[in-house]
């Protein structure tokens, strides 16, 4: 067998007895999970709708069970590409249909944030942070996606996910824009998040409004938000598969966000 044949054989044989094991990143897509609001006078992202054509009844289809559904291309768990920002728009391969799909499986590095998000909602992922990361771990290699880990599920309730507070106003961690431009400088495959988006819910304002959009995008790279189970990852060592639908000129999707994780 080829060297690359027994590199597959070995993950196969990994897989089946457990060494390595699946960890599933994403969330259930239910009509009820909440979906990010821009300011009301934008366009907004529809939520996740269900519509059952048939369900074994005996006009609609009388043996088998499916639905219609409807949702934006950035509901639920779901990847960004590039052409979502304005950034991006003009760089090559940038849509869901024509990224290189060897993108979609990478490495990734796992920041644990989930100690200041308890501490602050608001709290910032800065460069200074992920360079004491860096102390502990080593490089981030290119070509890694960088995961923020907040344990957001622990920290907000699930009929507030979002977290907008009694005046309006949203509160989620994500990086500033020096953080970015390191990520950037790291040549990373994109930024991951387990909040709502992959920028700070109050960046809007900021110098550079929306930093990890902004910058990311118009670098090439991508964003993968509404993650889950990110305490179950590694700090290092994990490897990511995560191909978005392939919509044309498809600014992101919903997809499943798995990680081989070694156990
Ligand atoms: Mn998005």
């Amino acid at each position: 067998m080829s060297k690359d044949g027994a590199v597959l054989s070995a993950l196969v044989e990994a897989l089946s007895n457990g060494t390595v094991k699946v960890v599933d990143l994403t969330e259930t897509l239910r009509p009820d999970y909440p979906v990010i609001a821009l300011p009301p006078q934008f366009g907004q992202a529809s939520p996740f709708i269900k519509e059952e054509i048939s369900r074994y009844d005996e006009e609609r289809g009388p043996a088998w069970y499916w639905n219609n559904i409807t949702l934006s291309e950035h509901t639920g768990t779901h990847f960004d590409a590039p052409i979502h920002w304005v950034t991006g728009k003009d760089l090559p391969n940038n849509a869901t249909d024509t990224i290189d799909p060897s993108h979609f499986v990478a490495p990734v590095c796992v920041i644990d944030c989930s100690k200041e998000a308890a501490a602050d909602q608001d709290f910032i992922l800065t460069r200074d942070f992920l360079e004491n990361w860096e102390k502990e771990y080593g490089e981030i290699p290119a070509g890694s996606w960088v995961f923020m880990r907040t344990d957001w599920r622990k920290i907000v309730s699930p009929d507030n996910w979002t977290n907008v507070d009694a005046d309006g106003n949203a509160h989620h961690p994500g990086p500033d824009k020096e953080a970015v431009e390191f990520l950037i400088e790291r040549d990373v495959m994109g930024f991951g998040t387990e909040c709502v988006g992959t920028d700070h819910a109050g960046s809007f304002g900021w110098d550079v409004p929306l930093p990890c959009h902004t910058l990311i995008h118009g670098a090439g790279k991508y964003g993968l938000q509404c993650m889950t189970n990110l305490d179950q990852l590694p700090p290092k060592g994990a490897v990511v598969i995560a191909p978005p639908l392939k919509i044309e000129e498809g600014s992101g999707s919903p997809l499943r966000v798995l990680a081989l994780v070694p156990a």
